[in-house]
């Protein structure tokens, strides 16, 4: 299935090719993990909100 548009499974929404590096930002932005499948339908899965948590 070849399929032109991104879709970020996070927001459960279809992004343009051209609009989902924007809205990685945004997810980077705020610190959230977003999985991501790309228009090569590769899926990658960023983990922007993998920073140090509390050390106790
Ligand atoms: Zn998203």
């Amino acid at each position: 299935m070849i399929n032109k548009t991104c879709y970020c499974w996070t927001c459960d929404k279809f992004f343009h090719h051209l609009g989902i590096a924007r809205h990685r930002a945004m997810h980077r932005d705020r610190k959230e993990n977003c999985t991501i499948t790309y228009d090569d339908c590769e899926t990658v899965t960023h983990q922007f909100s993998k920073r140090k948590e509390r050390q106790k």
